[in-house]
């Protein structure tokens, strides 16, 4: 399945909770979800029976729109964290957590995945002095994060740091200079995603 490239909102409405695509407007009473809290389409309001098998599939679904990831490079997470020492779920969810464009967004420099994303692929962000223009990246503890780019996307990311509330522990940010570090590897309880990764893991288990 290629990356979702429709309409955002109706994304959060298929799987019945913010996942928080769009920066700003995720925030505002303009939310998709806020406004319709049923699933898109003609029988959308209608109920539909929740298999085992369906909930397995739909945490996945969400799990790979909240990161924005293909289902290959998904699959690949997962035999990769089952490869891991520990709990396949939580390593699973730690290998997402570490992307570069999802730490952009943790640290509060973009107000989406999208928009993170972009500003990597454009090489506006080096990580320990080097140009780092794939999102995907794996960050490692003591990794700094420099911001080196033009005045038009500073401004873009100075207004995503006004939208953050707070950074995580694992992680270290100074938004006045555009600079940080990655502290140590991320804990269970500081990935703040809407995910029940053990169904994920008995989905692929089957
Ligand atoms: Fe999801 Fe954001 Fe749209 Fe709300 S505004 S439905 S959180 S993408």
């Amino acid at each position: 399945m290629a990356r979702d490239t429709g309409p955002q909102c109706k994304q959060c409405r298929r799987e019945g909770q913010k996942l928080f695509l769009k920066g700003e407007r995720c925030l505002t009473e303009k939310c998709g979800v806020d406004r319709r809290s049923y699933p898109p389409g003609e029988h959308g309001r209608g109920r539909m029976r929740q298999s085992e098998y369906r909930q397995q599939l739909r945490e996945k679904q969400k799990a790979r729109r909240f990161y924005q990831v293909l289902e290959r490079q998904f699959r690949n997470y997962y035999e990769k964290a089952a490869g891991q020492q520990g709990v396949t779920g939580e390593n699973l969810l730690r290998l997402l957590e570490r992307r570069f464009d999802n730490v952009l967004v943790r640290l509060g420099f973009a107000a989406s995945r999208r928009q993170s994303r972009q500003l990597i692929n454009h090489g506006h962000w080096l990580i320990n002095g080097k140009r780092v223009d794939i999102p995907s990246y794996q960050v490692r503890p003591d990794d700094v994060i420099t911001f080196g780019a033009s005045s038009g996307a500073q401004d873009v990311v100075r207004m995503a740091t006004e939208l953050t509330a707070a950074v995580p522990a694992w992680l270290q940010a100074d938004h006045d200079a555009l600079t940080a570090k990655v502290l140590r590897l991320p804990e269970r309880d500081e990935i703040i995603a809407p995910i029940e990764e053990q169904l994920i893991v008995e989905l692929y288990s089957k």
